[in-house]
């Protein structure tokens, strides 16, 4: 523990509550996320102190979640420190949040609020692990179990359930037996979640890739107990889950090496890979979770590309998809038919990337010709993009290069045969 570097800030902030006479502690996420090794993105620091003292006793505070106890620190502007009171909570009649949040608890019953026992750690000033619940014997044993019983706890608050699933996903966790079944249960109540919150949880497993956790995917059936059940996508899970162990371990090592985005992108793609019509549901997904629009059309795009056997298209084809949908759906797409190992004959990333090179036009843009030449031919109005549109397949097709000289050339004869 002792090698991990505590940023200044944060020192600062349990050396001055500790100056005050208060205790102060890490928790949670960081606490786990330093007993992994793993890089640590906010530090929560828990106190006895109520958030008035807080706000007295600090100089520059943000009081937005005061009323769940939470103050944030902003003496270093680059590294704001939240600072909570220890609580516990009582009744959760909505399955969602507590009704009341009481201060006066001690470290114990704040940590016993806590969703599972990796996650209800707590970090001394001088090194000593706070740890009621085995939470390190969990980590030594990458197992998410849920902290007190398991069915109260996913009763109390029904996003647990997909946080247990995301937590196995990011980490590689197992989920403990008891606590499984618990989280099946107890699915109904995940129809009281909003679907921003659900979607923010399928979002982050989407990022570190469904296959750890395809079994619990498959077999929770977490899906068909949202208020607009998305039927087919269950069903989808359980067809993924029944593609052989190595085809899933070997797209699991190919994008394990690229960005976030990219794994991200592929994750939903081939979630969609056996839909009817892949393009219109992952507009309905993405708006059914609310995951927002960016990536919506780019998902539709890689899933209908990587179920094709892109490696009899002809040139003409190939010119006309990266046209159409841009380089990275189809290398994405491409990358997914290697993941899956699909034809050993084939090295579809390489061969995405051979045709990418050769592509003459990515967009109307890349033409020779500008508007203004056109209208030197006496084009006005709509007539303008019909010309760019034949200029752009001609020279996707082949029937004219892309100099200007062809390109005026070939729309001359063109106009002349009427065809614009
Ligand atoms: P991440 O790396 O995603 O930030 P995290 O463990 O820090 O993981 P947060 O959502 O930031 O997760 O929550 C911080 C801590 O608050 C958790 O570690 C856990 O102790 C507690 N917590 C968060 N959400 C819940 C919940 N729904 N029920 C119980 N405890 C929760
Ligand atoms: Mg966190």
């Amino acid at each position: 523990m002792a090698e991990r570097k505590i940023p200044t800030a944060v020192q600062a902030v349990l050396q001055t509550l500790q100056n005050n006479g208060y205790e102060a502690v890490l928790v949670g996420g960081c606490v786990r996320d330093m007993l992994l090794m793993r890089p640590v993105h906010d530090y929560d620091v828990a106190t006895n102190a109520i958030p008035a003292e807080v706000v007295r006793i600090f100089d520059r505070t943000r009081g937005t979640g005061i009323k769940h106890g939470t103050v944030t620190i902003v003496s270093d502007p680059e590294c704001p420190v939240e600072v909570t009171t220890y609580r516990s909570e009582t009744g959760y009649s909505d399955g969602r949040h507590p009704d009341s949040v009481v201060f006066g608890a001690t470290l114990e019953d704040d940590l016993s609020r806590r969703d599972f026992t990796i996650n209800a750690m707590a970090l001394t000033p001088t090194g000593q692990i706070v740890d009621p619940f085995g939470g390190q014997g969990d980590l030594a044993s990458k197992r998410i179990r849920a902290v007190g019983i398991p069915t109260e706890r996913f009763q109390e608050d029904s996003l647990r359930i997909l946080r247990a699933v995301r937590f196995a996903a990011q980490l590689s966790f197992g989920i403990e037996t008891i606590t499984f079944q618990a989280m099946t249960e107890t699915k109904r109540g995940l129809k009281r979640v909003s679907r921003e919150r659900i979607g923010q949880e399928f979002a982050k497993i989407a990022r570190a890739s469904w296959w750890g956790v395809m079994p619990l995917l498959a077999s929770g059936g977490f899906l068909s107990a949202l208020e607009e059940p998305l039927p087919d996508l269950q069903l989808h899970f359980e067809h993924l889950a029944s593609i052989p162990k190595e085809r899933q371990e070997n797209w699991n090592a190919t994008f394990s090496k690229t960005s976030t985005h990219t794994r991200w992108l592929a994750s939903w793609g081939t979630w969609l890979l056996y839909d009817k019509s892949p393009e219109q549901t992952a507009k309905k997904l993405f708006l059914r979770l609310a995951v927002g629009k960016k990536d919506m059309q780019a998902v539709g795009s890689i899933a209908s590309i990587a179920r094709e056997e892109i490696a009899l298209w002809p040139k003409s084809r190939w010119r006309e998809v990266l046209f159409q949908k841009g380089l990275v759906p189809v290398q994405i797409a491409a990358k997914i038919r290697d993941g899956f190992a699909l034809n050993h004959q084939v090295n579809y990333d390489k061969l995405c990337s051979l045709f990418a090179a050769e592509q003459p036009i990515w967009s109307r843009k890349d033409l020779s010709v500008t508007a203004a030449q056109l209208m030197a031919l006496g084009l006005a109005g709509e007539r303008i993009g019909q010309a760019f549109e034949l200029l752009c397949n001609a020279v996707l097709s082949g029937e004219s290069n892309n100099t200007k000289t062809n390109l005026i050339k070939y729309l001359k004869k063109s106009l002349a045969e009427g065809r614009v």
